[in-house]
């Protein structure tokens, strides 16, 4: 029998009585967009994540779109981006018609490396955009220093570290505001897209709720012709149930890195390394593996489900060609983009899964 890569029914299963009366709750209510069940996720989410305001929106990418729209970030303008992301990233910079302007990771930890920050700044930059890729914190204090030090925003993009924290503190809370998904395999996800922006800036949230509602502060006033891109009810709902659950399914995941951890030293995959100020909430458990061809073939003969997030960095997709980088642009992520495997993570991953997979990728089962 084999592993799949991630397991979407099992969390339904779990949560099933639950989920069930969540959305029938929502049915009969006869009010499906912004109401309720919205308000209250919103505030849940934002207590969870230790900010003032959450605001529910129609998924992660606009998330960290309308966040930049709400900084009047815009044509002219750029944004530092990591150069290894999913390419949302970037598109949301796009979106708003300003410029990604690529740093490159550390390569051990996956996240942008904070000293090669600064030497991108030009008169132009307006804000960073760290990701905390892999559920793992990017370091915010240096990332926080450079911007103070420019005068930038720094933009979360979280949307792979629901519960993570830097220093006891949570992602989503450690700058100016932060983008959030709901896509259904992420760590929080909903049946359906959903995502939400984070932020203790009072001004910023008057603006996004606002800017996600076409613009309108009151029925049928437009005061900024905005956007339409809300967390539905019915999402709202089903991710409030399943936010009281993130912290024990987040330690699941952390019980399960911590064996693959231990289990993979010594056999030539290179383990993510983990800053003793980092809790990482694992949303991929990605190794480097030097001879990647070799290691996936073992796993396909396992019959184990893996994936290479990303096999393609953003730069050398044809959606920037007009940016006009090239393979030896950005060659960390050039490294990691042929070198990492994402293993099977997940909380109803089994125990003995892991020990089955570390069997078939060294060559033992
Ligand atoms: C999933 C993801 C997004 C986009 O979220 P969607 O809800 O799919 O729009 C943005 N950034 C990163 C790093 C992601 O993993």
């Amino acid at each position: 029998m084999g592993i799949p890569f991630l397991d979407l029914k099992s969390p339904y299963l779990e949560l099933k009585d639950e989920l069930d009366a969540a959305y029938h709750r929502v049915m009969s209510s006869g009010w499906y967009i912004l109401g309720q069940e919205v308000a209250t996720f919103e505030e849940e989410f934002a207590a969870y994540c230790g900010v003032r305001h959450c605001i529910g929106v129609g998924n992660g990418l606009d998330a960290l779109h309308l966040i930049l729209r709400g900084y009047g970030i815009g044509p002219g303008d750029e944004v530092i981006v990591p150069s290894n992301t999913y390419i949302a990233t970037w598109l949301a910079v796009t979106y708003a018609g300003a410029t990604p302007v690529p740093v490159e990771p550390d390569v051990a930890t996956y996240n942008l490396d904070p000293t090669l920050v600064e030497a991108a700044v030009t008169s132009r930059t307006k804000a960073i955009m760290p990701v905390h890729l892999y559920g793992q914190p990017a370091d915010m204090d240096a990332v926080n220093a450079v911007a103070r030090r420019h005068g930038l925003k720094v933009i979360e993009d979280a949307a792979q570290a629901h519960g993570a924290r830097y220093r006891g503190r949570r992602c989503g809370s450690l700058g100016d505001a932060a983008g959030f998904s709901f896509y259904p395999g992420k760590n929080l996800g909903a049946m359906g897209d959903g995502g939400a922006i984070t932020t203790n800036d009072d001004d910023l949230a008057i603006r996004l709720r606002m800017l996600r509602n076409y613009g309108s502060s009151k029925k049928y006033v437009n005061d900024v012709a905005g956007f339409n891109s809300r967390l539905d009810e019915l999402q709202a709902a089903l991710l409030r149930v399943k936010l009281a659950c993130l912290d024990d399914w987040n330690d699941r995941r952390r019980t399960l890195a911590e064996a693959y951890r231990e289990g993979l030293v010594g056999t030539g995959l290179v383990m993510p390394s983990v800053p003793a100020w980092a809790e990482p909430v694992w949303h991929l458990f990605v190794v480097r593996c030097p001879d990647r061809d070799a290691v996936t073939a073992r796993l396909d003969r396992g019959d184990i489900g893996w994936l290479s997030h990303y096999p393609i960095p953003p730069h050398r997709q044809d959606a920037y060609r007009e940016l006009g980088y090239g393979e030896r642009s950005f060659p960390r992520a050039e490294r990691l983009a042929a070198e990492v495997v994402s293993l099977p993570m997940g909380p109803h991953l089994q125990r003995g899964d892991v020990a089955r997979v570390m069997a078939v990728v060294t060559g033992g089962a």
